[in-house]
């Protein structure tokens, strides 16, 4: 697909085609603007030999949040639609993009683990997503309307590590949408080998963890990952991350009523980040109705931030964007978009 491939990758296949030379450029201007083709003004003999090649932009649906959070379904070419969610902030506009559809991880309070994996997204299928969400806000390749990423979305990053990699190139290419690596946050549900490759293999994204437990044995209850790696290896590897990169790392609590909200719970977790430059996110669970998990209530949630920050822990309540429309931390779901659409 057309979207895997950088501008001069483009050139080099126009080239080889015998195109004529301004050919290429023609083309991924057209594929990163968002346009079909037959929005294109390429030549039709051109159009007909790459069409098999040139993605297939289509929203699927979109739902407006009364918060002003947008969740896109979008249609990858063989069929399968994928989620995004638009954050709008005082700063700028958030895209959670997905990078599986379905996951294999398993986490009991995610609605995306529910049917497990249907497959990993390719690095074009997960630019495809910037690039619709980026042309329906009305910007450009040039004149980007969206200013930070996120890999938040539906599917384990690390578990698609090949795809996602090389999506943060392409999507900080600069003859692309040349992000910065400080305005993407990859979210991981700590694949410790895959934290240690993507400091070594040189990127310096936004590391979050979903860590959601403070021991061990805990966090096997929720999070079947724990059982193959410990808190203490994906806390090394936050530290190995960190000096590799300088980046402050950040992790995702949730907060499940009467399982991790206690005030001994903030106080292990403080214990646990001790020493390492961090922020911690604490949110009350979105609900899954299909297992019984519930959120802590909000008074209560903030109370564990503020012991979290009066034992020295910089921790903030995340707001919950979007749940009007599931859209929500957790709620994004092949299932309900196939019955929806
Ligand atoms: N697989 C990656 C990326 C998913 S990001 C990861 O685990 O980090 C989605 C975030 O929402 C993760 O932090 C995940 O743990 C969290 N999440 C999942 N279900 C949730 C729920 N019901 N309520 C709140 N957060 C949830």
């Amino acid at each position: 697909m057309l979207l895997d491939f950088s501008l001069k990758e483009i050139q080099q296949l126009a080239l080889q085609k015998g195109f004529p030379s301004f050919r290429g450029k023609q083309i991924f201007d057209a594929i990163m603007n968002g346009k079909n083709i037959n929005q294109s003004n390429l030549p039709k003999d051109i159009k007909e030999q790459i069409q098999e090649e040139y993605p297939n932009f289509e929203i699927v649906k979109k739902l407006v949040s009364k918060d002003g959070t947008i969740k896109y379904a979008l249609r990858m070419k063989d069929g399968q639609v994928v989620e995004s969610v638009l954050m709008s902030h005082d700063y700028g506009k958030t895209l959670c993009v997905s990078s599986q559809v379905g996951c294999a991880m398993g986490c009991k309070f995610c609605a995306s683990s529910l049917n497990g994996l249907v497959r990993n997204l390719t690095a074009g299928e997960i630019l495809q997503q910037v690039v619709i969400v980026n042309k329906d806000l009305g910007g450009m390749i040039k004149k980007r309307a969206i200013t930070n990423i996120v890999l938040m979305g539906m599917g384990e990053p690390l578990d698609n590590y090949e795809n996602v990699t090389k999506f943060l190139k392409l999507v900080c290419d600069e003859d692309g949408f040349n992000f910065s690596e400080r305005n993407i946050t990859l979210s991981t549900c700590g694949i410790v080998p895959k934290i240690y490759q993507l400091a070594d293999d040189g990127f310096s994204v936004t590391l979050t963890i979903s860590l959601h437990a403070t021991s061990d044995d805990k966090r096997k209850q929720t999070m079947p990952i724990a059982n193959a790696y410990s808190i203490k290896q994906i806390i090394d590897a936050c530290k190995y991350y960190f000096k590799k990169t300088g980046r402050r790392i950040s992790f995702e609590y949730a907060l499940i009523a009467g399982q991790n909200d206690s005030n001994q719970d903030a106080e292990k977790l403080a214990g646990l980040v001790k020493g390492l430059n961090c922020h911690i996110n604490i949110i009350p669970l979105n609900d899954v109705k299909e297992r019984g998990l519930k959120g802590t209530e909000i008074r209560k949630a903030y109370a564990f931030v503020e012991k979290l920050n009066s034992l020295g822990v910089t921790a903030t309540k995340r707001r919950s964007m979007g749940e009007d429309i599931a859209g929500a931390c957790g709620q994004l779901r092949q299932s309900v978009i196939k019955e929806e659409a």
